[in-house]
């Protein structure tokens, strides 16, 4: 099974691969993976002293040399995406790779009592954004061989769940971006286009969200890597359109 697929020491050597949320979480260690086996990594990300510390341990461990991208989703333009796109496709030419993981968590609350501002500022990060950073990425992704995007999911974007407002529903959201861009893209391009749901993570998102619970009982981010490499190296390649566990 792809959760517990053992990668190559070199799978991901040569690729770019840009990660949203790269400053924590499962986002920092994803990137560190990925440069582990190879990759440049581009770091994207909304603090810009997390995404420095994180450049620092993959040059430090001695992997590819990183890019850092400061960019707050929650306020990000059209203008700016094509900015990106521009700079990257000057420096790289080409994206092998984009994990969209940045997310908030936004307000668990009955939907009676939710703010439409909350709601609007999860469904811009954890939706509009990817809709953005996409749309201005994807022909730097043709432009690669086999190019590979991995959105993030969750238990609550397959079957809602009471309280989980805004945040199940950009889940909801994400599922079906990936379901029309895989399908889109399945028969006219070599990129393909699936979803993780990481499960239960020990991770500031998940304590946040779950105060009682004791953190060592969930696995921690480098548990669950097996499948983020796996989407992202040749191994998956002609797969396309599949929402993946983690655990
Ligand atoms: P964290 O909250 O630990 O990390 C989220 C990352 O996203 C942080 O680096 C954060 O930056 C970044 N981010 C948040 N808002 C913005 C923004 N406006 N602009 C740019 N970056 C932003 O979450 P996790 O690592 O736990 O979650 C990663 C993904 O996994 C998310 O998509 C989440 O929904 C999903 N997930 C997690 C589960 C878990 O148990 N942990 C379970 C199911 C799904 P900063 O640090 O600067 O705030």
């Amino acid at each position: 099974a792809p959760a517990d697929y053992r990668a190559a020491p070199d799978l991901l050597a040569g690729k770019t691969i840009l990660v949203t949320g790269a400053g924590d979480g499962i986002g920092r260690v994803a990137a560190l993976t990925y440069a582990a086996h190879g990759a440049t990594v581009i770091l994207l990300g909304r603090t810009e002293s997390k995404l420095e510390a994180v450049y620092d341990d993959i040059e430090s461990a001695g992997h590819p040399k990183p890019a850092l991208v400061p960019m707050d989703l929650a306020t990000v333009t059209d203008e700016q995406c094509i900015h990106l796109a521009q700079g990257l496709a000057e420096e790289f030419g080409q994206l092998d790779g984009l994990l969209h993981n940045a997310s908030l968590l936004g307000e668990r609350c009955p939907i009676e009592n939710a703010s439409y501002q909350a709601w609007q500022e999860v469904l811009q990060v954890n939706v509009n954004a990817q809709f953005a950073l996409t749309r201005h990425l994807l022909p730097l992704l043709q432009a690669a061989p086999s190019a590979s995007i991995v959105f993030t999911s969750s238990g609550v974007g397959r079957t809602g769940r009471a309280y989980w407002g805004a945040y199940a529903v950009s889940k909801f959201a994400t599922e079906g971006f990936m379901q029309v861009l895989s399908e889109e893209l399945e028969n006219t391009s070599d990129i393909r286009v699936n979803c993780i749901n990481p499960g239960a993570t020990n991770t500031a998102m998940r304590r946040a969200a779950y105060p009682a619970e004791n953190p060592d009982d969930n696995p921690s981010a480098n548990d669950i890597m097996g499948v983020y490499l796996y989407l992202m190296g040749a191994d998956s390649i002609g797969v396309t359109g599949v929402s993946f566990n983690a655990q």
